[in-house]
């Protein structure tokens, strides 16, 4: 008897898959047929290569290394738990809304990845495409809204301006009166935007990475970088032992500076800590990522109705990943301040994490100073959303030796070259 893959691949959600039918299955008989959705393996002693961080982008990187490019002995060293960096802080915003031509390609790619990731993975992500709008607050916001929307526009990313009716119909919401603290006169909107689910993404990446023989090493932290005689990496020493490697990936958003400093050398990035914050649950109530130019908040409702707010990031530089009041506040008296309704709803949390941000708001990708040593760092504020776009190319310049065309623009040497992607100037906030 002979199967065709397509067998193998019914068989496959039938068995160990996810699917409606096989929860059906699990259901009719207690739920006993789960197992771990990854393993939990012993360091090897030696790897192919070697991805430090287990956030979305390193994850990312390892399942697009096996998958792409076939390379199957590698690991994921991570710190504390998968996904308990940033990935699983944030505020969850995708888009690809950029001012120049390079960021707007990189974040579409990512968002064009993120529409099918679900299906690729076999893995609820919960991609939530139901739009952003940018509110303009004075003469000033709105040229600027309509310098970006021609310049997104023509980078192939669709976007349009909206008036201010149309804004009060899909935000009802937000106070739109003249007499309004943040007066709205007019704002552009991306419907492809939205929101994906944080954790199902580590989770998904991390299931699917592990399906194709990446051993994931959770608490397991770097504490150093072994450089032979002619200064290549040779491996890492870790609080589970040392690991031997010729290739090593970073992923440690708000710890790359920490982590290049162990190889000896240093990045143009400073590390804030940016605080988010999510209210008690209400009834659907906006249905749209709504993010204010002048005073940097931005906030979209959650599936289970929590309202999750998020602001520019702190003003002076730390590692810490706790917030404080003084930034709580401007954020909160922000969105007071626009949504009156939403005054007399309470916090149910608030937390923070430490970003990197490169000093031109844009990310570094590629090769570092050290041979053998790759970086996928600095997205600052807004890297939820460029997750696939970075394991991508991160796995790709490791396997290659070569740059993805979307990442090339981003290497270190930019700022030797002096061909900076100056996004902070260009689109005012880099969420
Ligand atoms: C409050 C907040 C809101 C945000 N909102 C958005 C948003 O709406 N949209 C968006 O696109 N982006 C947003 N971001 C940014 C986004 O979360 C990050 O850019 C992205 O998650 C970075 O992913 P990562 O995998 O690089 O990092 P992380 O998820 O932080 O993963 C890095 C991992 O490296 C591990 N690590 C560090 N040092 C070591 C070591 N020595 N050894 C081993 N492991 C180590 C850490 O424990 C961590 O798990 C937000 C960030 C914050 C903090």
């Amino acid at each position: 008897m002979s199967y065709r893959i397509s067998d193998w691949k019914i068989i496959w959600v039938l068995g160990v898959g996810y699917s409606g039918f096989r929860l059906i299955r699990e259901a009719l008989r207690g739920h006993r047929g789960w197992g771990p959705a990854w393993r939990s393996p012993e360091p090897k002693a030696r790897y192919d290569a070697l991805i430090v961080g287990g956030g979305g982008h390193g994850l990312a990187t390892a399942y697009y290394l096996a998958k792409n490019h076939g390379l199957t002995n590698i690991a994921v060293l991570e710190k504390g738990w998968i996904g308990g960096g940033n990935t699983g802080r944030n505020t969850t915003v995708i888009r690809s809304n950029y001012y120049y031509p390079e960021s707007a390609a990189l974040y579409d790619f990512s968002l064009k990845l993120y529409e099918n990731l679900a299906q690729e993975l076999n893995y609820n992500v919960m991609i939530s495409q139901r739009g952003m709008i940018t509110l303009a607050h004075s003469r000033h916001d709105l040229e600027g809204a309509h310098r970006w929307v021609g310049a997104m526009n023509a980078n192939g990313v669709e976007t349009r301006m909206l008036s201010v009716a149309e804004i009060k119909r899909r935000i009802p919401a937000l106070d739109v009166s003249p007499t309004a603290r943040y007066p709205v006169w007019g704002g552009f909107m991306q419907k492809r935007a939205g929101t994906g689910r944080h954790d199902a993404i580590a989770w998904g990446y991390a299931r699917a990475a592990d399906r194709l023989g990446v051993d994931i090493i959770q608490n397991c932290e770097v504490t150093g970088i072994d450089r032979g005689p002619d200064g290549a990496v040779t491996g890492v020493q870790t609080t589970r032992g040392a690991i031997a490697t010729s290739k090593i990936g970073l992923a440690v958003s708000g710890r790359s500076t920490a982590l290049a400093e162990m190889a000896g050398f240093r990045l143009p990035i400073t590390t804030y800590a940016l605080q988010a914050f999510v209210t008690e649950p209400l009834k659907p109530c906006l249905d749209v990522v709504v993010l204010s130019l002048s005073t940097g908040t931005y906030l979209s409702q959650s599936d289970k109705g929590g309202l999750v707010i998020g602001g520019g990031f702190d003003l002076y530089p730390s590692y810490a990943q706790r917030g404080n009041l003084p930034a709580a506040r401007r954020v909160l008296a922000a969105v007071a301040d626009q949504y009156p309704g939403f005054g007399r709803v309470r916090l149910l949390r608030q937390w923070a994490g430490a970003v990197d941000v490169v000093h031109d708001s844009s990310p570094i990708l590629g090769t570092s100073p050290v041979e053998g040593l790759y970086l996928n760092c600095g997205w600052g504020t807004g890297g939820f959303k460029a997750i696939p776009v970075g394991g991508t190319t991160l796995a790709h310049h490791m396997a290659t030796g070569r740059p993805h065309a979307v990442a090339a623009p981003f290497s270190l040497e930019r700022f030797s070259t002096g061909a900076l992607i100056d996004e902070a100037a260009a689109s005012g906030i880099p969420h």
